[in-house]
């Protein structure tokens, strides 16, 4: 299946199973703003609760904070984002779209890319065993054509960047014929600067009403308590200063779901370190963050490590995790070395004083800080990605069947097990509730007691519950119940009192907080 048919089929089964809504559907929504289901906040409040408890529980040196979501103007002035939280975009003057002129350059990189990839892949086929890739891609005619342009596009776009050359950017543009996805035409307008903060006023107007921003990122809520955590929680550098909520962007071109949206939730991490040793620690939470996303079991090469093309004028290192989205390779996560530029800019602008007192080194310094910055909704997105499978699978008399089953790590999973009584009579719902009356208190349960059971595992693989316990006559008799796995659709038969057991294993945080270290 064409990967945009998979993320079409992926929007419409979030919707069609509760776990994505788009906001105010009723009044015909609101540009990219979305509401999370029955399912969708439970798969979210699990992936926040693995982030969490992985940097609070797991680092002795982490503390969480949750701080608000409006903030004094003049944080927004101090930390930059008054003058310079903005993206280039560029109009098509036919469709009237908008679109960011750095994201069709991208995609006009990508394409490149595919397209020397699309040769090799040709090649493979071609030559099977005895193909060397690697000598292919260094001397194959055209893969070096695509890849060269593609250099030459990277070049003249990382340089515009950096020089914060708008009219390049679309010169850019217009040299590579990019043309307009709606209208086709090449007719754009020149590339402006556009602010993505959301700003609302605070207070009467009698009173001089102040006008204040909805945090486009959680972290300056970290800078400006560092004083107040460092002091009362008695902190020591190294140490790192967690929070979960939400940011809001006005975004420009928001087309992908909740892969850009213009209410979201980042979780973010500050960590605080003496001068001289954020590159190191930059390295060390590269690391450490990778394996976080391995362990989930997603599959390794769905993974790669993008370096920016274009660091911030705070940064000194930096880099995003990209997960393969059904559109290719994107940013799920950024890790970047901040210098100390925030809590440098605070004090200034704040007048106090933000330094660290260091005792081993018997000095005071303003730290330098490594962030790691991770959006929930492109985590959930790419879980939700790779968890999605179609699978033709035997139905009655040897006909075949498709199923929908959301393959999600069964850690994760919205609901844990269903409790199914094979009909509704005999005393066996009354048993199938028993049991979920003694399971509750550990895992997220269902009872389903309408259709027939063929139907009830189908509902069950769709919103990807791992387990699914049917509960027969023989149950009744013996105290046994059949156990049918999501994945493998195999089923045993075990005891009630085992399950417990069985399920806690499967869907144990700490299992999976293993494989992260
Ligand atoms: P992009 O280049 O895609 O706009 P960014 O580099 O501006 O992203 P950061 O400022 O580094 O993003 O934000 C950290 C994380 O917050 C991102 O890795 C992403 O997961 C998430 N994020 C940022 N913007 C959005 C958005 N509009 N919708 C959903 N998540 C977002």
């Amino acid at each position: 299946m064409a990967q945009e048919d998979v993320f079409k089929k992926l929007v419409a089964h979030c919707k069609e199973y509760g776990f994505v809504f788009q906001s105010s559907e009723i009044y015909d929504g609101l540009g990219a703003v979305y509401d999370y289901g029955q399912y969708g906040v439970e798969l979210k409040n699990n992936i926040k609760k693995y982030w969490w408890d992985s940097m609070v529980l797991l680092h002795e040196n982490v503390v969480g904070i949750d701080t608000s979501i409006f903030m004094h103007p003049a944080v927004w002035k101090a930390s930059g984002h008054v003058d310079a939280f903005n993206d280039p975009l560029i109009d098509n003057k036919d469709s009237k779209k908008r679109y960011r002129a750095d994201v069709l350059i991208e995609e006009l990189m990508a394409k490149y890319d595919a397209k020397a990839d699309k040769e090799v892949e040709k090649a493979a086929k071609r030559f099977g065993e005895n193909f060397d890739e690697a000598l292919f891609r260094q001397t194959n005619p055209r893969v070096l054509e695509n890849l060269n342009k593609k250099e030459e596009i990277h070049a003249r776009f990382v340089k515009a960047l950096n020089n914060n050359d708008l009219d390049e950017l679309k010169q850019i543009i217009v040299d590579n014929e990019v043309v307009c996805p709606v209208s086709g035409t090449k007719n754009w307008t020149d590339v402006r600067q556009f602010n993505l903060m959301f700003s609302t006023e605070m207070g009467s107007t009698a009173d001089g009403a102040l006008k204040i921003y909805l945090r486009p990122e959680t972290a300056q809520g970290i800078f400006v308590n560092f004083l107040n955590v460092q002091k009362t929680g008695r902190m020591k550098i190294p140490f790192g200063i967690a929070q979960i909520g939400k940011a809001f962007r006005n975004e420009i071109v928001a087309r992908q779901f909740i892969f850009r949206m213009r209410e979201f939730e980042q979780m973010e991490m500050q960590f605080f370190v003496a001068p001289g040793e954020e590159l190191q620690w930059f390295e060390k939470w590269k690391e450490t963050r990778m394996k976080w996303h391995r362990a989930l079991g997603m599959g390794d090469s769905k993974y790669r490590f993008h370096d920016h093309d274009k660091l911030a004028h705070y940064a000194n290192a930096a880099t995003d995790i990209e997960f393969e989205m059904p559109f290719g390779f994107k940013e799920v996560e950024g890790i970047h070395s901040r210098t100390n530029f925030d809590l440098s800019q605070h004090q200034q602008h704040s007048g106090k004083r933000i330094t660290y007192f260091d005792a081993e080194k018997n000095e005071s310094y303003v730290p330098y800080v490594v962030e790691t910055s991770i959006g929930i909704d492109r985590m959930f997105l790419s879980i939700m990605a790779a968890a999605y499978h179609e699978e033709e699978v035997e139905a009655k008399e040897g006909a075949k069947e498709m199923r929908v089953v959301l393959k999600l790590p069964p850690v994760l999973a919205p609901v844990k097990l269903a409790v199914l009584p094979l009909v509704k009579k005999d005393g066996l719902p009354e048993l199938a509730r028993s049991i979920i009356d003694t399971l509750k208190f550990d895992f997220n349960c269902q009872y389903d007691e309408k259709d027939s059971i063929g139907k009830r595992y189908r509902r069950q693989d769709a919103i990807g519950t791992p387990f699914c316990v049917t509960v027969d006559h023989q149950s009744v008799h013996d105290n046994s119940v059949t156990i049918r796995y999501r994945d493998t659709m195999e089923q045993e038969r075990v005891n009630i009192s085992a399950l417990q057991r069985i399920i806690a294993e499967k869907v144990s945080m700490r299992e999976l907080f293993k494989k992260t270290m």
